[in-house]
């Protein structure tokens, strides 16, 4: 397992701090810790922890301000939010609503997309391993666009549209070999990453497609990596690279209908500097409006990643030789990105006295059987006895979705909250389910009683 993260030498931002870059969240001198017009607490009350709490009115806002940048650009541009960040219904629902379609990467994020009512039209297919029966659901549901992967996946995207008598849209993924400057586990469009086509070998290979029975060839896709937060510079040679492609492209009489632009727009999780929606628009604008193309978008952190947070319990605060521990009923099972990327989440108690409480150094850890199982070490935090209820920030991405049930925990609840409403979206996973489908033959010794 990697080491305990290491302690960071500047400040944390304040409780205050924290709250106040967070427009659905607020401190009640009475109710505590708030998601718009609901305690924290009173979710905690009525359905336990740990619980995932979504802000319905935090994702409208994010969904729009990104609609607004783009179109305050001047650009014709449509916004397919990345499943894969959060792939709760009510969350896709909500998004839907607000006009945006879906970026899938697997057949099950295909079938949630349309279970929350995101038409066909509206989704884009991206992956670099897509089955066969992917393919064809694909296919079957005559979605807007297929990003192709490869030249094998697109001989066998052929046989299969031309099998079924189905003509697939599809874009070019190519990897402009640029580097994010973000995250290796997270960068994707370097050239040594699994990911897209060499951008020289995609001309010959965009052609080729043009001339394959059941494929029409409309665009060319980019996806650089996620949580960049390094300024537009990565953004900017990427799409300068695919503007010298497309203009190759047509030179060469293929035609070339819009633009798909990638995700990966960082979002500030402790107090780091991130780009905003303008000025990845402006990056867009600078590099592709000339040639005249509508171009689509792939966010999922920047909309999920904020509007989530996740409420757990302290279940014993233990002082050992050298720390205090905050041990939580929530672990890297549910959130693993401190785990797996050294994420910094910010971290607030949810007791309206914990909120003013005097601050000293505590570490924040589940109960996992993993020294990994570690949220953050040395946060500064009140006293926070067995049972004060915590909340930890920017969870909606890659949260969630990421969650696995090792050691037999259950995966959590979800919770949306909209104004002074807030329903359970997703039932907390029961024991039961976890033990479903699971099957002892006969062979293995006399284990069935
Ligand atoms: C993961 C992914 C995204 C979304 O990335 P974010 O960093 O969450 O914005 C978009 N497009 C593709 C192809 C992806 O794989």
């Amino acid at each position: 397992m990697a080491s305990p993260l290491p302690l960071s030498a500047d400040p944390d931002p304040s409780f205050a701090e924290l709250i106040a870059g967070r427009p659905h969240l607020s401190a009640d001198p009475a109710s505590g810790l708030m998601v718009e017009e609901i305690p924290l607490a009173r979710i905690a009350a009525a359905v336990g922890t740990p619980t995932w709490v979504y802000s319905a009115g935090a994702l409208r806002r994010r969904a729009r301000a990104l609609t607004g940048a783009l179109g305050g650009a001047g650009l014709t541009a449509s916004v397919h939010y990345a499943v894969k960040a959060n792939t709760s219904l009510a969350v896709l629902r909500v998004l839907a609503d607000e006009g945006l379609g879906a970026d899938v990467v697997s057949e099950g994020e295909l079938l949630a997309a349309r279970a929350a009512g995101i038409p066909g039209s509206a989704i884009v297919f991206s992956g670099v391993g897509k089955t066969e029966r992917e393919m064809r659901l694909a296919l079957a549901e005559d979605i807007l666009q297929i990003n192709i992967e490869s030249a094998e996946e697109a001989e066998a995207l052929s046989a299969l549209a031309a099998g079924m008598g189905r003509t697939a849209r599809v874009a070019l993924r190519v990897n402009p070999d640029v580097d994010a400057r973000t995250h290796a586990k997270i960068t994707t469009g370097k050239s040594e990453n699994k990911f897209g086509v060499a951008i020289d070998e995609a001309p010959a290979l965009y052609a080729r497609l043009a001339a394959m029975p059941g494929l029409k060839p409309v665009g060319v896709a980019v996806h650089i990596g996620s949580q960049i937060t390094t300024g537009m510079a990565a953004y900017r040679a990427a799409y300068a690279r695919v503007a010298e492609l497309v203009t190759a492209l047509r030179a060469q009489g293929l035609p070339v209908e819009r633009i798909d632009c990638g995700g990966g727009l960082g979002i500030p999780y402790r107090d780091e500097p991130a780009p905003t929606p303008e000025a990845l628009a402006g990056a867009i604008k600078g590099t592709l409006h000339n040639l005249g193309l509508p171009v689509m978008l792939e966010p999922g952190r920047w909309i999920a990643g904020p509007p989530g947070l996740l409420l757990a319990s302290v279940v014993i605060q233990k002082r050992g030789a050298s720390s205090r521990f905050l041990v939580l009923d929530a672990a890297m099972n549910d959130l693993v990105r401190p785990a797996m990327y050294d994420a910094w989440h910010g971290i607030l108690p949810v007791g309206a006295t914990a909120l003013q409480a005097p601050l000293s150094p505590a570490d924040v850890v589940g109960p996992v059987c993993e020294t990994g199982d570690t949220f953050t070490r040395g946060r500064d935090l009140p006293d926070l006895p067995a049972g004060s209820l915590v909340a930890l920030l920017d969870a909606g991405a890659y949260g969630a979705a990421m969650s696995s049930t090792y050691n037999m925990r259950p995966l959590a609840a979800e919770v949306m909250v909209d104004g002074a409403r807030f329903a359970v979206v997703r039932d907390r996973q029961d024991h039961a389910a976890l033990l479903a489908g699971q099957r002892l033959p006969d062979w293995i010794g006399n284990a069935a009683g």
